[in-house]
């Protein structure tokens, strides 16, 4: 089955409204110059929840075929939660994807660790796909068991999911070593662990639903290292940190895929 590769930006907390603004309407403007074919591969960009409106109001405004998402969510709908926003909130926003589990919320907010499932849970009752991180840290590979971690993490989400629910999730490999640091995953290991991670979920429920799920490689991912990431059989796009805060590299990322 043929997975449409996704690039996705995930901004983290960069760029203010109007940054945001010029952003969109420049990246637009480089894919079409591009000739950019969306419909075989999705671009997709993930900035701060105070941009997203903007970002809404100029995709629907001139019918751009970028897609959006937020970068955490919280597991209550509504409520006496000051300060949280939730899947419903963030999807009437016409957001399609949220990320979950980023290893930076992971790491600065515990409580976010701790609650995983349940956020996966409301961005599928929202009809968002979520954009499930896991990965190793340096210590984890040092000890050999990098596979086994990353796959831990899937396994501790997919238990509990239906497999209508798990064939939502966009699985994001981020070994947390590679995460801004300049140091991107090899093409194969980044293919050992996505394949790893399709293998288990192949074991869980059955092929149909191993095949369906997309699983993007995330780390220092450049114009420079994509087009032999993207090589690899089981790597179905990228999540792209620091890289995605430049328009340039962002569109040549895109066009590479
Ligand atoms: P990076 O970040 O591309 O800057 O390494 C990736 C991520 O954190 O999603």
């Amino acid at each position: 089955m043929a997975r449409k590769p996704l690039v996705a930006g995930n901004w983290k907390m960069n760029f203010d409204h109007l940054e945001a603004t010029y952003f969109v309407q420049k990246l637009a403007w480089m894919l079409r110059d591009a000739h950019f074919d969306y419909r075989k591969c999705e671009v997709a960009l993930l900035p701060s929840f105070t941009s997203l409106r903007s970002v809404q109001v100029l995709v629907e405004a001139d019918n751009l075929h970028l897609k959006y998402g937020a970068q955490a969510v919280s597991v209550t709908s509504q409520g006496a939660f000051t300060g949280d926003v939730s899947a419903d909130m963030i999807a009437h926003l016409g957001c399609s994807y949220v990320i979950v589990g980023h290893s930076e919320r992971r790491k600065y907010h515990p409580k976010d660790d701790a609650n995983i499932v349940d956020q996966v849970r409301a961005v599928l009752a929202a009809g968002m796909q979520p954009i499930l991180c896991v990965g190793e840290s340096f210590e984890e590979r040092r000890q050999g068991i990098e596979l086994e971690f990353a796959v831990g993490q899937v396994h501790d989400v997919t238990r509990d999911l239906s497999e209508d629910e798990t064939k939502q999730l966009i699985i994001g490999y981020e070994p947390v070593w590679a995460i801004g640091s300049g140091m991107v995953a090899t093409p194969e290991s980044a293919q050992d662990a996505a394949r790893a991670i399709r293998d288990h979920i192949r074991l869980t429920f059955d092929t149909h639903v191993a095949q369906s799920v997309r699983i993007i490689y995330g780390g220092s991912v450049t114009s420079k290292n994509a087009a032999q990431l993207l090589s690899e059989p089981d790597v179905d796009g990228f999540l792209v940190g620091g890289a995605s805060l430049d328009v340039n590299e962002f569109t040549n990322i895109a066009r590479i895929a």
